[in-house]
């Protein structure tokens, strides 16, 4: 849970958790680095934030693991998601639209005496 924490708090940079790289780990069967337990291959979707915008791209292939859910991707998926939102997506055809709960995180009793 550490990692989501540290992945909110950079909501608004540049990268997340989303393009965690495969670096030493590029194939289905191998192990996490986080839990050891085993990676499949699968296809994601990933949220990727530009500033206060966020956009989801789906379909990303990944490998997931078995036991924490962790999703890797190989070195030239993040380069391909880097290039997407450099380009500010223009160059990909929009497949979706979705709308979104955003909450606040709620105050601590102490905050709201
Ligand atoms: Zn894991």
């Amino acid at each position: 849970m550490e990692q989501m924490i540290t992945d909110t708090a950079a909501g608004a940079g540049t990268r997340g958790k989303a393009e965690r790289s495969t670096t030493g780990m590029q194939e289905a069967g191998g192990l996490c680095p986080a839990c050891g337990a085993t990676v499949i291959a699968a296809t994601v979707s990933t949220a990727l934030w530009e500033g206060d915008a966020l956009s989801v791209v789906r379909d990303v292939p990944a490998l997931v693991c078995r036991g924490c859910h962790e999703h890797y991707f190989a070195d030239d998926t993040v380069m391909r998601l880097d290039l997407m939102r450099a380009g500010d997506f223009a160059s990909a055809p929009v497949v979706a639209q979705m709308i979104v709960p955003v909450f606040a995180f709620p105050a601590t009793a102490e905050e709201q005496a």
